[in-house]
């Protein structure tokens, strides 16, 4: 090995442009011929409050790490895998191969960023010097507070601050440098025998193997984020206000996953889509705006721990929320999570979920309203649900987005707004294509049938659809007064 050997951890940011600590690292290399770079992603499912990640996650990772590890190769960088306690596997590697220098971008929950700490203090204490960068996010959380000195807890104004100051422009892809990664490979893998492949990670899902709806729908890495990126903004990004809530056409980026995993940066996005909110049009400002709920949701992750555990209004944490250990509650959570309700747009969206690990934000609205209101269940389970099936499941969005239509978070819809997904079916999936799509029991029916069944049932018209597990009139009643005399 060279002099100076730099390990850069990648962890959520599968990308190789707009990527500070790649470029850092290469630029370094490019300067110092005595450099050698070598790349390290450990799967940490050990590390005390890091979450284990979801099976679609699992799934969108292992294609991620395929492209990124090519892209990486192209660059003359050898990319290896490791399981483990993140600090442990970092520490038991450097040795061997002799590291002088580590580089990772940030992480923003509070354990991930006392893991990172304590890797910082580990390397201090051995003489490695550890840099560490941002990138996952416009601003560092950090960065961003009121006059008050607090942190922001509503939106309006956070969005406002933030968007003032622009969007930068995204660093390209680093010059690729003249190591040979084959050769690096090798030399490493002789002097550390706890490198794994990457199908010993075993992220894919096999017995059985459930992804066929996802492989169809989605084309995870770098590539399959930039050419998201840019069909949007050359297509879908005209007319993205009036028609983004409407689920029947693909109208929206889908780049969600993409982001997820730090394919693409938000800052790449944004500056794609406009440069600064004062020339954009309505559309790339409406759409700018829905990343800055990304950034929003980040930034509540970052100031309130376990976000997906604990109510972020404290006095939501005493609410009767109908846990899963009663069985009652366990037949309407399994009814819901297999789309079987009986409610149309609930069912279409929760069985889009299970075969493409995408739903629709209008329609994530309405299930996760139903679940919590009409079913009155606790929305940690639905989170836990979305969790384990969403490609795009992070631990800020998915978090916060529950609490917020739970009513339990920061700038939250208030409990008494509950959603009726009837009327909703109506009003945004009019001629039920959606429906229909999902819904296979009631595609032979008519628009107005299927939005009339909703309210009254469907008896013979659609013998094989399930009957309403519960009414929505009076469900909605109930909950209501659940909030009443809990309030
Ligand atoms: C109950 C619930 C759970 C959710 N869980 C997640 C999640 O785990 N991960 C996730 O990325 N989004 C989540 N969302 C937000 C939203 O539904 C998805 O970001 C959006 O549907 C992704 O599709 P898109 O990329 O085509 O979105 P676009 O409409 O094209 O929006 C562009 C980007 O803005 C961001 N964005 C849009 N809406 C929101 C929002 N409400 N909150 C935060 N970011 C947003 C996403 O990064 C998205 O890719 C959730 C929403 C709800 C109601």
């Amino acid at each position: 090995m060279t002099t100076s050997v730099h390990l850069l951890l990648f962890r959520e940011d599968l990308r190789t442009r707009d990527h500070r600590a790649l470029r850092a690292a290469t630029d370094l290399a490019h300067r110092h011929p005595d450099t050698t770079v070598l790349a390290l992603y450990v799967l940490d499912e050990e590390t005390e409050g890091i979450r284990p990640l979801g099976g679609a996650s699992r799934w969108w990772l292992h294609h991620s790490l395929v492209e990124l590890q090519e892209s990486l190769e192209n660059l003359g960088i050898p990319l290896f895998f490791a399981r483990g306690q993140g600090t442990a596997s970092v520490a038991s590697l450097s040795a061997p191969l002799g590291v002088t220098h580590l580089h990772w971008s940030r992480r923003y929950t509070p354990p991930e960023r006392s893991a990172d700490a304590a890797l910082k203090t580990w390397a201090k204490s051995q003489g490695i010097e550890a840099h560490s960068y941002a990138g996952h996010l416009l601003h560092e959380p950090w960065e961003v507070s009121p006059a008050s000195g607090d942190f922001y807890k509503v939106f309006t104004p956070f969005w406002k601050a933030i968007s003032a100051q622009g969007f930068r422009e995204p660093y390209g892809a680093p010059e690729p440098l003249t190591q040979n990664p084959a050769a690096l490979s090798q030399e490493v893998r002789k002097q550390c025998a706890a490198l794994l492949s990457l199908e010993e990670l075993d992220l894919l899902p096999t017995r059985p193997d459930w992804s066929g709806g996802m492989k169809q729908r989605w084309t995870p890495g770098e590539k399959g984020a930039l050419a998201a990126c840019n069909e949007f903004v050359d297509g879908n990004l005209e007319g993205y206000a009036r028609e983004r809530d409407f689920p029947a056409a693909p109208s929206t980026s889908f780049l969600s996953p993409h982001l997820r995993f730090g394919e693409i940066s938000p800052a790449t996005v944004l500056y794609r889509v406009g440069r600064s909110i004062s020339v954009m049009t309505t559309d790339a400002t409406r759409f700018a705006t829905e990343v800055g709920w990304r950034e929003f949701c980040w930034h509540l992750a970052f100031h309130h721990p376990e976000l997906h555990e604990k109510e972020f209004r404290a006095e939501w944490s005493h609410f009767p929320w109908g846990k899963a250990d009663n069985p009652e509650n366990k037949e309407l959570f399994h009814a819901w999570c297999r789309g079987l309700t009986g409610v149309p747009l609930v069912d279409a969206g929760m069985r889009e979920l299970w075969e493409t690990g995408y739903m629709h934000n209008r329609v994530r609205m309405v299930v996760a309203s139903y679940l919590t209101k009409n079913l009155l269940l606790d929305w940690k389970l639905g989170e836990k649900w979305f969790w384990d099936t969403l490609v795009d499941a992070d631990l800020a969005s998915n978090p916060a987005n529950w609490q917020w239509v739970a009513g339990s978070g920061a700038d939250a819809a208030p409990y008494f707004r509950i959603f009726n997904p009837v009327t909703q079916g109506k009003k945004f999936d009019e001629e039920a294509r959606y429906i229909k799509r999902w819904v296979p029991e009631l595609a032979h029916l008519s628009a107005v049938e299927i939005h009339r069944g909703a309210e009254q049932g469907y008896g013979v018209l659609a013998p094989d659809y399930p009957s309403p597990l519960v009414d929505l009139k009076l469900s909605r009643q109930e909950a209501l007064a659940a909030y009443s005399d809990w309030k």
